[in-house]
């Protein structure tokens, strides 16, 4: 199945997707990343690990995720066909459960009793204390106090599945300020404790590691695309936060030069308002979450605040395998903004009956865009990364302002 038109091997040994990634963390981090790296390298040659993430990704998480062709969506379009991955379809709504899952086992092949995560939105935090939860392990949650507000719902979730949420009133109180405390709860508690990350960032292996387990996603479309159509897309698109998703989809046809890989980040209020979460239309090389990746920081390196219409995208930096995409040209970043976002999850609430996330929009946005020049042969294949039942209030409340 794998197709071999260009050379891919990355990361290298520590880390480095050309001049991004590697490992910026405090000398005590040293070891256990060192031995995560190890722990990870015989799992992933261990048949037995790889059939028990497949079972657990098969009967707990739901997979496969089917393809579905958006007909009348493309039709209104007028141009190419509009594909959905259906990562919606997911236990828990959205892809992030397939990465927590391949991290929840690793931790019990470490035998580590202890996983903390951090999260913004709340998504992660969910994902990581549903498998806390499913594993029998103790859950620690670092969420930013304002998100905590913010964010009820996936608070008492969080709650429900018997994970402890931690406000962290520091700084700005959001996710930049919840990733320190969680690198510092690990730092303290090493020896027992599994720190779960939930995207494609972090000190190596974490964007390995994480783009590996999420790269089920596009393993499965290279398999359904030439049942359903023969051949594969001639482009993938999908939503970019830290871009585990993105990645997920990307990886499996990184090789394959005829199909297009496109991401999409959030443009919020528009690049010109410094309102948004556009790490690589707008960053610059710097260090965050232990890698060195485009980062939206000010002169003095100053993490800024982003907004984006969907939490799940306000991240200010982005996974170090996309910076090195981008800057070799094999994939292209483009940003879609929260107006944008919006016009495309009502357009797939109306046509198709999917309410899908807004994170998600925003790719379905920019598949919007460029459909209609296309011809109808022409497959676009975008990555549905999560439902938006989460997303009703904000939906809501833009639907308000504008009556
Ligand atoms: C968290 C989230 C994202 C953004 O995270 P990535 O790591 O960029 O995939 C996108 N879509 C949904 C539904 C999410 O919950």
């Amino acid at each position: 199945m794998q197709i071999n038109d260009l050379p891919y091997d990355l990361p290298d040994r520590r880390g480095h997707f050309g001049p991004y990634g590697g490992v910026f963390v405090s000398e005590t981090l040293i070891e256990a990343l060192e031995a995560l790296k190890r722990a990870y390298e015989r799992a992933r040659n261990d048949p037995a690990f790889v059939a028990e993430f497949e079972y657990e990704l098969k009967h707990y998480v739901g997979r496969p995720s089917p393809i579905y062709h958006a007909k009348r969506w493309s039709e209104v379009l007028g141009g190419a066909q509009i594909l959905l991955k259906r990562e919606d379809l997911n236990h828990t709504g959205a892809h992030k459960i397939n990465n927590t899952v391949g991290q929840a086992l690793l931790a019990r092949r470490m035998a580590k009793p202890r996983v903390i995560a951090e999260t913004g939105a709340g998504q992660h935090g969910v994902a990581a204390a549903t498998v806390a939860a499913r594993y029998g392990m103790q859950c620690v949650v670092y969420m930013g106090s304002e998100d905590v507000k913010r964010q009820a719902a996936n608070v008492e979730r969080m709650a429900l599945l018997g994970a402890s949420v931690v406000p962290v009133e520091s700084g700005s109180k959001t996710l930049k300020d919840a990733l320190n405390e969680a690198m510092r709860d690990w730092v303290t508690n090493v020896a027992n404790t599994f720190y779960i990350i939930g995207t494609v960032a972090g000190p190596h292996p974490y964007p390995m590691m994480v783009r590996d387990f999420q790269s089920v996603i596009g393993r499965e479309c290279l398999a359904q695309m030439a049942e359903m159509f023969g051949r594969q897309p001639d482009a993938v698109i999908a939503c970019v936060g830290g871009g585990s998703n993105a990645m997920g989809i990307f990886y499996p046809y990184i090789r394959n030069a005829g199909v297009k890989l496109i991401g999409v980040e959030a443009a919020g209020f528009g690049l010109a308002s410094g309102k948004h979460a556009a790490s690589l239309a707008a960053g610059k090389p710097g260090v965050l979450h232990g890698n060195r990746t485009y980062v939206l920081q000010d002169g003095h390196g100053q993490i800024l605040e982003t907004h984006s219409i969907s939490a799940g995208l306000d991240y200010p930096g982005v996974g170090p395998e996309h910076a090195w995409l981008k800057d070799s040209g094999r994939a292209e970043y483009v940003t879609v903004d929260d107006r944008g976002a919006l016009a495309s999850f009502h357009d797939l609430c109306r046509y198709e009956g999917i309410i899908p996330a807004l994170e998600s929009a925003h790719a379905l946005a920019y598949a919007a865009r460029i459909a209609p020049s296309m011809p109808r042969e022409a497959l676009l294949l975008v990555n549905l990364s999560g439902r938006g039942d989460k997303d009703m209030h904000t939906v809501m409340e833009h639907a308000r302002e504008r009556s």
